[in-house]
Formats: structure tokens, sequence, C-alpha cells
């Protein structure tokens, strides 16, 4: 079995990663998301466009004929290749963009991040250790990444879309590194034994490790790493320490907000609820009452003008909304057709839909207020409209992060997926599990970026889903909000975290 680019990669981070693959892969916990890669797919096809005509390499399971057929390529004078593979020693690897001029080499590693990290470059170090190795005239190495200032006009600009940077000189002053590193590997993957790795930040930089859940095994179910909202810096600070377990935790000077969350995972408190603060924060409100949710999706590549890599373009709303207190709940949504720049006719169906002058809730309002400016701006005519409503969006998730109401199922979360089973949990119309196709931010975005490729009758059913699923969003507002209303009518004692 060959060493290949990826492989030397997982070794940088922690050799037992790859020992845990050929030994225990079962173990493994996929963390990688299959739209990323998907995403670094169609970024790379890309790329190989930016030095014009190249000749592909086509992949094989056969790596021997990928290298015979980079052989043949070779022979000529000058030529771009993509994905020309080699094997040095035991040592594989494809170069992504490979410019042959004469006798001299250049070696391009394309990223669909927006700058270079410390392991694309011990990804082509490999690279050009293993060219080198065969003897080819390596003279530049560079990381083509994508230039997240870029703003499409017209046809796409490969040459605005990308950066090219040149890391020679990083790179030829880590070949001995290299070297040095295939042994370590060679010689790691040469025993069979199991070794004790320690654990460390390394097991979530630069990716987390798939086999974090086995590696902490032997630790007590509850430990530093399952608390919530902390660096991980911080947890294996504490675990350094020897702080494992919430029991240790509690001795140390940690934050209020920390202490309540594990004084509720260790004893069976009844929920937390500081009326007051919460009745503050309902006064703060007004009718009609609107709750909106927006879903959002990112390209890479941007397909629209005026769009930026990665920037959240939004596809889809829902809004619930009460005229008058104790009124009936109405609805209304928008779903956008695929392939097409959706934001225009969201924006125009958002300012019909939501008045000026009244009161918008959403959960994590900074999202949704970031949308609607954005829509202000690339629509001067609806500008008015479009920031009048975000100046009068609140947020319903400050009383859950500021603890005005805590209930141990919420382990320390605020996000609105453990907040609603905390509250309600037994109705099952606001199980987000019992959707179908579509349960969950992530899921919704991937969908719709893919809707354009399905079949109408599939498109029917996945924009049935969609709505579906945006419209639970709201909906779960609706009744959080409902619920909090409800509470500070109750006449239980108001309870407070102490202070040591
Ligand atoms: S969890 Fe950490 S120690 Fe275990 S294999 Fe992964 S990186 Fe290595």
């Amino acid at each position: 079995m060959y060493l290949s680019k990826s492989k030397y990669c997982l070794g940088v981070q922690c050799d037992k990663i790859l020992w845990l693959d050929k030994h225990s892969p079962e173990e493994r916990i996929e963390t990688s998301n299959q739209a990323v890669l998907d995403n670094g797919t169609e970024v790379g096809e890309c790329a190989k466009n930016l030095f014009g005509f190249h000749i592909d390499v086509n992949f094989s399971e056969n790596l021997s004929s990928m290298i015979d057929d980079t052989e043949k390529l070779l022979k000529l004078e000058k030529v771009v290749i993509t994905e020309a593979s080699f094997v040095y020693e035991n040592n594989f690897c494809s170069v992504d963009i490979l410019k042959k001029d004469g006798n001299s080499y250049e070696i391009y590693e394309v990223k669909s991040s927006t700058s270079v990290h410390d392991i694309y470059l011990d990804d082509i170090s490999y690279q050009t250790y293993v060219l080198l190795g065969l003897g080819y005239n390596v003279k530049k190495c560079s990381i083509v990444h994508i230039n997240s200032n870029y703003v499409r006009k017209g046809n796409l600009d490969l040459n605005e879309l990308f950066k090219i940077e040149d890391v020679t000189d990083i790179v030829f002053s880590k070949q001995d590194e290299v070297e040095n590193k295939i042994k370590e590997i060679n010689k790691y993957m040469a025993d069979e034994r199991e070794k004790d790795e320690p654990l460390g930040i390394h097991c979530f930089e630069p990716y987390e490790c798939p086999y974090f859940n086995y590696c902490t095994g032997h630790l007590p179910k509850e430990n530093i790493f399952k608390v919530k909202r902390m660096r991980n810096k911080d947890k294996f600070k504490y675990y350094d320490k020897g702080i494992i377990t919430y029991e240790d935790l509690l001795k140390e000077d940690i934050d209020d907000k920390l202490k309540l969350q594990i004084d509720y995972e260790l004893n069976n408190r009844e929920p937390l609820i500081h009326k007051d603060k919460i009745n503050d924060f309902l006064s703060t409100l007004s009718y009609p009452l609107y709750f909106l949710d927006f879903e959002t999706y990112q390209e890479t590549i941007p397909k629209y003008d005026g769009i930026r890599p990665y920037q959240q373009i939004p596809f889809q709303y829902s809004l619930h909304y009460y005229e008058k207190d104790n009124g009936p709940l109405y609805h209304k949504e928008f779903l956008s057709e695929p392939d097409i720049d959706p934001r225009r006719s969201l924006a125009e169906k958002l300012v019909e839909d939501i008045p000026m002058n009244v009161c918008t809730l959403a959960y994590n309002m900074s999202f949704e207020k970031t949308v609607i400016k954005n829509l202000a701006y690339l629509f001067p005519d609806l500008k008015e409209h479009l920031l009048n409503i975000h100046d009068n969006i609140k947020d319903l998730m400050i009383v859950f992060k500021n603890m005005d109401y805590y209930d141990k199922n919420m382990h320390g979360s605020f996000s609105i997926k453990y907040v609603l089973p905390a509250l309600f949990p037994d109705e099952e119309e606001l199980n987000y599990q019992n959707l179908e196709g579509v349960h969950n931010g992530s899921e919704a975005m991937n969908s719709f970026a893919n809707m354009g490729n399905l079949s109408l009758d599939e498109q029917n059913v996945l924009r049935n889903n969609l709505l579906e699923y945006c419209k639970l969003d709201t909906y779960a507002m609706v009744k959080i909000y409902d619920r909090l209303k409800e509470v500070t009518k109750l006449k239980n004692k108001v309870k407070v975290l102490e202070k040591n």
C-alpha cells in the first residue's frame, strides 16, 4: 500500500489516525461532510482552467496506469497536466496542477478555503519531496486558494476568483521534515501493537479526528470534552491539569453560567426561571408580532453578479405572526425556484409580508439582520422598508443566552435545537426528526443547492419538505414565546444561582 498525500497529512496530525484506519476502521465516526468534499471537487475542476489548455490524467483505481499516463504526457516539451501522478519509494502523489516547461516544473495545490493553512504546506511539501526524489527539477510551488474579496460581475474571472501564493521557500525548507515524518509513519505502521497517544489540541486541529470518541472511551461519560460553549484549547488546558470530571471542574474558578450548567448536569434540578427578567424581555415586544427565519446557502464559486465566494444567499423564509395578544396565529412563507438568483423576489415578498414599524422576533438575530442588511444595500428601492424591518428585530434567544430560563436538558446550549426539546420534550409536532427529508439547516442548504438537478416530481417533494422544515423553525419560536408568557404567570418561586 502506497502512502498518499492525504495519508501523509493525517500522519502529520497524528500517526494513530492512520494506524486506527488500518486496524480499527469500525471505530471511525465520520467528521467530514459530503457537501464540503463535493465543493472541493468543484473548485478543483474550476481551477484547472487557470492556465488555459491542460491535459487531465484520468483517475483510476489502478494507480500504475495514472503513473504511466503521466510519464507519457511528460514527454511533451511544454504542458499543463492535472492530476499528474508519481511514486517515489512507496510514496504516491497526484499533483492538482503541474506545469512543465522544458526541464522546469511548477506544482500548484488547489484548496477551496480562503487562506493558506499550515497543513496545506505539509501537503505540497510531501508532493515536492516525491518529485524531487524522482529527479524532477521543481522550480516553484504554489497554493491556489479562493479570494474572499472577489465579487462576481459578468463572466467568472478566474484570475480574480483565485489567489496564487508562492510557497517555494517554505516547501524547500521542509524537505528534511518530510523525510523524517515518512520514516516515522512507516515505523509506526509497522508495529501491530496499539500505542497510547496523548490527547491534545491536535485531536481537533487541523481537522476533528474521527477517532476522538474511541480515544476518550476510557474517560467518565460526563467529562470536560462534553462541556458546551468552551473552546477546545481551554478544555485541553483543564485536561492537562487533570481536571476531567464535572466534579473536578466545579471546584475550579469558572464563570457562573458554566457553573450553573455543570451543577444542573450533576444534580437533577428543576428548571431555573427568572420571571422578572423574562417579563422585562417580553415587555420590549409589541403586537402585531412577527416570527422570522431565513434559510440560506453558500457558493464557493458565485453564480450570480454581486456575490462573493461563501456569501450567505437567502432562498427561503418562514413567517408566523400574531396580529394581537391571544389572537389567531397566521403564517406566510417564501421559497425560491432553483437555479435563479433568489434575492430580488425574496426581498420583494419580504417587504410585502412584513409591514413597516412592526416588531419581529428572530432566534439568534444577527444572522437574520445580516441577511436583511445585505438585501437593503443590494436593492436601493427596497432599502427603507428592509432597514425598518432590520431595526425592529428582537432576539428570542437572549432569554436563553442570559440563562434567564435554563433547563438541564439544554446541556449548556442555547441553540433552538436544544432549547425546544428541553421545553417540549413530549411534543411530537415539534420534533425535527419527524420531518421528511430535511431536518436541519445544512440539509436545507444542500438540498436547495442541488434542487435544479432533480426531476419535477422530486422537486415538488423537496419543495414541500423545505417548506415544512422552515415552517417548524418559526412555529418553534412561537411555541417558545407562548411558553415564556405562560411561565411568567406561574406562581412558583424564582431560583437564582448562588455565587460561591
Ligand atoms: S483522537 Fe487524538 S490521539 Fe486519538 S487518534 Fe485522533 S488525533 Fe490521535
